[in-house]
């Protein structure tokens, strides 16, 4: 099967290598050419993916994925039975309006496990859809991406389970933030609170990976940028209060979040957040 590809990031660059080493015939696109460089050139026009039976995106937001579905014009190139598989972090509201307007069915398969994961091709797969026919379709592709895929419910599903994981992780990151800044006002090693944590009931995503590989260590590598977090905790805050549930935890981490990207920039990686709330560096 032709698959097509759009954002070649961080996670879609070693994605798509993933499909291609999987047999499947790539048609990629990226706003940068330089990315597109990488794959031998990136389609010049939407008739490009005329062929392809499904089209993965994986972009920054939902904005960006209409722009380039609809707006570009991928949309209206492909034949009635293709299958757009939105595989990038979105807000569920935008995915369901998208799922309307286009003329072939949508599928969203956000993911989890980050880089690393991409790379190895073991993400976890959360996937929503109306239509069970495009969702079988979509079903081999997912494959040679991840090694867990879960059936979240109709289209929306996915986004929304995983803006729902990421506000977790957003959380366990900014409350470890302040528990380093305290131990450090009391004089614990910052190294040592963590390594403690770690083997204790503290311990989290945040506390193994992001704290101890990349934060402790000056590394700040994860390839996550901190704009892309704060995106997904404001999806889960939009979600609660489009149900009209009182999430005090959430809003407080939302605007957290939202501080930290203003003083950090939106593109610099998640794990330097706690620079912007402490004046401290814990390494
Ligand atoms: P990224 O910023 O590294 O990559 C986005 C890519 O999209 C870039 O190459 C950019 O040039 C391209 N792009 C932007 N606008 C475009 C357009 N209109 N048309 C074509 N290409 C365009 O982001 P990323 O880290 O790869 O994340 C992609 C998605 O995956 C996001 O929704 C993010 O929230 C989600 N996600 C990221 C991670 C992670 O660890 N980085 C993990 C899970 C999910």
């Amino acid at each position: 099967m032709k698959v097509g590809f759009v954002g070649l990031g961080n996670m879609g660059r070693p994605m798509a290598r993933n499909l291609l080493a999987a047999g499947f015939e790539l048609v990629v696109r990226d706003a940068d050419p330089e990315r597109e460089a990488e794959f031998g050139g990136g389609a010049d026009s939407p008739a490009a993916f005329a062929g392809c039976g499904v089209v993965v995106t994986m972009l920054p937001n939902e904005r960006i994925v209409r722009d380039a579905i609809v707006g570009w014009g991928i949309a209206d190139a492909l034949a009635p039975d293709a299958v757009v598989v939105d595989m990038s972090s979105s807000n569920p509201t935008g995915t369901k309006a998208l799922g309307h307007e286009i003329p072939v069915s949508l599928v969203d398969a956000p993911v989890s496990g980050g880089v690393p994961r991409a790379e190895t091709g073991t993400l976890s797969i959360m996937v929503g859809g109306d239509d069970e026919d495009a969702v079988a379709k979509a079903h081999p592709v997912l494959e040679a991406l991840g090694d867990r895929i879960f059936r979240a419910g109709p289209l929306g599903a996915g986004h929304a389970l995983k803006a729902l994981n990421n506000y977790l992780a957003a959380t366990a990151y900014a409350a470890t933030a302040e528990a380093l800044a305290v131990g450090e006002a009391y004089g614990l090693d910052p190294a040592t609170l963590i390594e403690v944590v770690n083997t204790s009931t503290g311990r989290s995503f945040s506390s193994e990976h992001v704290y101890a590989e990349h934060v402790i260590t000056g590394r700040y590598g994860t390839g996550f940028a901190a704009g892309l977090l704060a995106k997904d905790v404001a999806i889960a805050a939009d979600i609660a209060r489009s149900a009209g549930i009182d999430t005090p935890t959430l809003e407080l981490v939302s605007r957290r979040w939202a501080e930290a990207v203003e003083e950090i920039g939106p593109g610099a990686d998640h794990s330097q957040a706690h620079k912007s709330w402490y004046a401290t560096v814990p390494h």
